[in-house]
């Protein structure tokens, strides 16, 4: 697999127009037979390929891609990305738990963020040797410093800092504007680090920033990251030599792209925006020798990802007509969450039917008027038992799935060239009911 050959390919395509679609090689149509629905499929073969991307981007220097676990945390695409090296940034203590289980060797590319951690939390990576604690405000460097005291286990750490640089996206996942509640300002980050110059268990490792998530454009993080790089300066003034910055995740994907039939057509083009993420961060970087960390999370995993589903019943009330899933909100909330898009598509494409598409609503069976994935979207016909797929859906999936309404959770597939494995069961009945008494 070479990454310049395939890199505008997306993992979910009709082979031919009378073929049902596939993950790679393998029929959606067989997988929901196999492993029911609703189902959440995803493509190792592109995980890698986007890894393979930033790896390639940022060559030239030393570098540690720290997947964000929270996008997507399934045991077997963190152990998958950390067989090719990459790092992880966690936001918990069960974060951390689950790296430990599927890649224990990787506790050392671990980067711990979030604004409240607690001391449990802290002495559990403490003890798990991490690579840094992204450290968000003064009574935490404060904590940090005394469980690594307690633990004598010296504690390296970065500061996030907030660098008031505004990125167009939704405002739920903006978070690099003073207004938001995370990290401190740059002038509070460069007092914290000189407090702490002198500790004997903490050790200043690096600056941090994260400005938001679905960011499209590259001009963000390079205005964010030059402000991260002139503070590294400013310390290094004073004494403190700081050997990594971390740039944070936030690349954001196109949602919005249909799917092509041929699958080199596509519009976006990851490679590119890539490139273009790459070359703000280097220019912002000029000068500085140390180590660049980035947490990319949706990125890597979005448009791996199908949720699979079968449609239960069209009904039409009054002039609208309603196409009932088995999927609901409860497996995939951005929707509802954050009026996100998602294509949908039927798994038989429709071409050798009638292709008239109609326009209809696409929605879950929970009881809430939120819980739809679409709204007046012209769809093909179809018909109480065919199959949808819901797009880009790796991503801030399944990551995000409650068991409202006792609906137990969806299975999860992993694709791997021609053969597709189970790596998490469909929830029982019996597992929703096991922590209870009546
Ligand atoms: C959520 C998060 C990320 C990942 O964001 P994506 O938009 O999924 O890339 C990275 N770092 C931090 C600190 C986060 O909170």
């Amino acid at each position: 697999m070479t990454a310049a050959s395939t890199t505008s390919s997306r993992p979910f395509v009709y082979p031919r127009p009378d073929a049902p679609l596939h993950c790679g090689s393998v029929s959606l149509e067989k997988l929901a037979r196999e492993y029911g629905t609703p189902l959440y499929v995803y493509s190792a073969d592109q995980i890698l390929e986007r890894l393979a991307l930033f790896q390639a981007a940022f060559a030239d220097r030393p570098h540690l891609v720290c997947y964000a676990v929270k996008a997507n945390s399934a045991l077997a695409i963190l152990k998958l990305l950390a067989e090719r090296g990459a790092g992880f940034d966690i936001v918990s203590g069960g974060e951390l738990e689950r790296v430990l289980a599927a890649a224990p060797e990787a506790a050392a590319r671990v980067v711990f963020s979030g604004v409240g951690k607690t001391a449990a939390e802290i002495d559990l990576a403490l003890r798990a040797g991490i690579l840094a604690f992204n450290v968000e405000s003064q009574g935490e460097l404060a904590l940090l410093a005394s469980r690594a005291a307690k633990l004598r286990i010296r504690a390296r750490f970065a500061i996030r800092v907030n660098p008031d640089v505004f990125a167009e996206t939704h405002p739920y996942i903006s978070t690099g504007l003073h207004e938001h509640k995370f990290g401190v300002s740059i002038a509070t980050a460069l007092a914290m680090y000189k407090s702490v110059a002198k500790s004997k268990w903490l050790e200043a490792h690096g600056v941090s920033v994260h400005i938001g998530s679905q960011i499209a454009s590259a001009a963000p993080f390079g205005q964010a990251v030059e402000r991260v790089h002139s503070l590294v300066r400013r310390l290094a003034r004073a004494g403190i030599e700081i050997r990594t910055i971390d740039a944070g995740g936030g690349l954001g994907i196109d949602y919005h792209t249909p799917l092509p039939t041929n699958p080199d057509g596509a519009a976006f083009d990851p490679a590119r925006r890539v490139h273009a993420y790459a070359k703000a961060l280097n220019a912002a970087l000029d000068g500085f020798e140390g180590q660049l960390l980035i947490e990319p999370g949706r990125f890597l995993v979005a448009q791996a990802g199908a949720l699979l589903t079968r449609v239960l019943n069209v009904k039409r009330n009054g002039k609208k007509t309603f196409v009932i899933t088995d999927a609901a909100m409860n497996d995939l909330i951005r929707p509802a969450l954050y009026q996100a898009h998602h294509e949908i598509v039927p798994v038989r494409s429709g071409k050798t039917r009638a292709p008239k598409p109609r326009i209809v609503d696409i929605v879950g069976p929970v009881c809430e008027t939120g819980d739809f994935f679409a709204r007046s979207r012209p769809l093909a016909p179809v018909e109480p038992g065919d199959l949808l797929a819901l797009l880009d859906a790796g991503a801030y999936g399944m990551a995000q799935s409650s068991n409202y309404n006792s609906r137990p959770r969806p299975a999860e597939v992993l694709v791997e060239g021609k053969t597709a494995r189970l790596i998490r069961r469909r929830e029982t009945i019996a597992d929703l009911l096991a922590p209870e008494v009546s």
